[in-house]
């Protein structure tokens, strides 16, 4: 099955874009690094979709982050520990 182009409604598509999976063809498809578009508005929302995308993984994950579970991990190994009496902390409540 063939199907035309969005655009122009007259030619057969032959790309298809990938942010709104519309048919476009080769003289209506709006081509960037990215890949094949219906056109610049598609074309922008995709980078952003794709900025925002490794942006957040960039902010999440950092110092602070690896921090935070290493305090995690140490509270509950001597909170385990204590509660198995290997360790006795004053304050904390012993089996
Ligand atoms: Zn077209
Ligand atoms: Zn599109």
């Amino acid at each position: 099955m063939e199907s035309k182009c969005v655009v122009c409604h007259e030619r057969p598509a032959q790309f298809r874009c990938i942010q709104c999976h519309k048919p476009v063809c080769d003289e209506c498809a709006f081509k960037n690094e990215n890949g094949v578009f219906c056109g610049r508005s598609c074309a922008a929302a995709y980078r952003d979709f794709k900025a925002a995308a490794s942006g957040g993984r960039r902010s999440s994950g950092g110092l602070l982050g690896k921090l935070v579970v290493l305090i995690i991990v140490a509270f509950v190994v001597i909170l385990a520990a204590n509660y198995f009496g290997l360790v006795a902390i004053p304050g904390l409540p012993t089996r």
